[in-house]
């Protein structure tokens, strides 16, 4: 069948494909139906148009396969904007300061909802502080890693934690010397009150969805995959039995569609009912133009900055501790007995190098999937043994990365992690090994910002850190960093029509507020990129 005459032509320094080994830069591209139905020059796509095609001329502007977020949480980035942020306060006084402001907006009875502090704010408080602060008020504040909280004193009554009461499997319950909890709970410990706070839900969430979708397309992101939930309970409406992210945003499909192609992620816990449901990972969900059935979400391990990450060796600061591995082999190795002849695929998070070694034995002793069932994914690959980079490749795991993560935990590594800092955030290791790459933000963890993550990739330091490049033997190429977030997730799904510019491609694109000349020199501009005009099946997605 012949090609359609493009009825819209982009002008400008088109990036057709990028792959690990190099760029594909074109002059021009035309769209028609959705689909970029020729590329070449300005005058051989012109030519090829349809007489009174609409002509995007972006001069010099870099144009871009649109890019796609591996790892966000975006039901939860949506919440995060109708709670009180403790994302980037200098210390506990300034903690302080914001949740005093907050309580002066929320009735007396009313919870107290918050997000992003971390260990290094709270050392500064001295005991029992927030309590003071809080009173007799219901509070939950989510760490800015999301594998702690802490719980005010009539949250942790209401939860049923007291002294007396041990610490539940794959979790901690931080107590003070005379073993009273402080309010802090780690990893599983969480779900204590965690259910109980009352989240933000359906159509209440719907102007920060929209707010968020508006700047993720600002920023040239068409595609994005919500990395899931740790359990499955939380749900709400039709597909309640998926958990709360996933149900939050099937139930905003409408709002979604055709703005970013959102495979949603659900927890491995609610395998058998996707499977009872029909989902396959990478299908379309339900009449859905853009929405797909994603991964289930296995938590192997804690993390980092919540000193939870699972370690071959203690780490050594504060206190020595290897981690908490939350699922053993065996466990996983069940699930992936489940997954498999349903066509489900599994993102496993595993931070510290125990948990991603646990994680490999899983998989290794799984039965071999099936053709056409994505490829399972190991999330963060925070700290590799050596010996576990190849096995990605000849198990078929794609490392799922986010980049800033590295530019951010960069101290904290070289503090906790002595003595094995050089296989931190392995990424030229894996890439050795063979293992494939995709790349996400983790929001709202860091920043939805795609074109930081990619500095961050290249340099591993935030671009207003002034000292040099953080241990650049294992950054990344340019090219592979945009491989990571362009052609490698769409690979991942078999989607052989996304990710690049090519004819026969979905229009998923985004003429840049840049030079192309600025993006090659991957510089500290790199995290200032935006876009101009986005487009989604060739159809132009409001920008914010
Ligand atoms: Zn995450």
């Amino acid at each position: 069948m012949k090609a359609p005459r493009a009825d819209h032509v982009v002008c400008g320094r088109v990036l057709a494909a990028a792959t690990p080994s190099g760029l594909q830069v074109v002059e021009a591209v035309g769209i028609a139906m959705g689909r970029v139905v020729s590329a070449g020059t300005r005058r051989e796509v012109t030519d090829a148009a349809a007489r009174n095609a609409r002509v995007t001329d972006a001069g010099r502007a870099a144009v871009v396969p649109g890019l796609h977020d591996s790892h966000l949480h975006l039901a939860a980035l949506a919440r995060a904007r109708t709670q009180v942020s403790l994302d980037g306060a200098a210390d506990g006084v300034e903690v302080i300061a914001r949740l005093t402001s907050a309580l002066g907006t929320h009735r007396p009875t009313e919870w107290v909802i918050g997000r992003g502090w971390s260990d290094a704010q709270f050392a500064t408080l001295d005991p029992g502080q927030l309590d003071e602060a809080m009173g007799e008020r219901l509070g939950f504040l989510a760490s800015h890693d999301g594998h702690s909280a802490w719980a005010s004193r009539a949250a942790l009554r209401l939860g049923g934690i007291h002294g007396g009461l041990d610490d539940p499997a794959g979790g901690r319950i931080e107590r003070d010397a005379s073993g009273e909890p402080t309010g802090i709970l780690r990893e599983a410990a969480i779900d204590l009150v965690a259910g109980l706070v009352p989240e933000t839900r359906g159509e209440a969430l719907a102007p920060a969805l929209e707010a968020i979708l508006r700047e993720m397309a600002a920023l040239g992101i068409c595609g994005a995959t919500e990395a899931g939930d740790y359990t499955a309970g939380a749900g709400t409406g039709p597909y309640a039995a998926l958990g709360d992210s996933f149900s939050t945003l099937a139930g905003l499909a409408g709002s979604i569609d055709g703005r970013l192609r959102l495979n949603i992620g659900f927890p491995a816990g609610a395998i058998s009912n996707a499977a009872q449901l029909g989902l396959r990972t990478g299908d379309p969900l339900g009449q859905w133009a853009t929405l797909r059935a994603g991964w289930a979400k296995v938590y192997a391990d804690g993390a980092l900055g919540s000193g939870t990450a699972a370690l071959h060796e203690p780490a050594d600061c504060g206190r020595r501790d290897a981690g908490i591995l939350r699922v053993p082999r065996e466990q996983l190795t069940r699930l992936a007995v489940l997954a498999r002849p349903a066509g489900i695929g599994l993102a496993v998070h595993a931070i510290g190098d125990r948990a991603i070694t646990t994680v490999l034995d899983g998989l290794a002793a799984s039965p071999t999937r099936a053709a056409g069932v994505p490829s399972d994914r190991v999330e963060h690959v925070q700290l590799l043994r050596a010996d576990d980079a190849p096995r990605f490749a000849s198990l078929g795991v794609v490392a799922s990365i986010q980049p800033v993560h590295a530019a951010v935990d960069r101290d904290m590594v070289e503090a906790c992690w002595g003595g094995r800092q050089d296989r931190a955030y392995a990424w030229r290791t894996l890439v050795n090994g063979g293992a494939g790459l995709v790349a996400g933000s983790d929001a709202p963890v860091e920043s939805v910002n795609p074109w930081l993550g990619m500095f961050a990739a290249l340099h591993r330091r935030l671009p207003a850190d002034g000292r040099p490049d953080w241990r650049a033997g294992e950054a990344l190429t340019l090219p592979e960093a945009l491989a990571a977030y362009m052609t490698a997730p769409a690979q991942l799904i078999g989607a052989t029509d996304e990710g690049h510019l090519r004819p026969g491609a979905r229009a998923d694109l985004a003429v840049l507020d840049t030079d192309l000349d600025v993006l090659l020199a991957a510089d500290e501009r790199l995290a200032g990129v935006r876009s101009n005009l986005t487009l989604v099946d060739g159809r132009e997605t409001p920008l914010g």
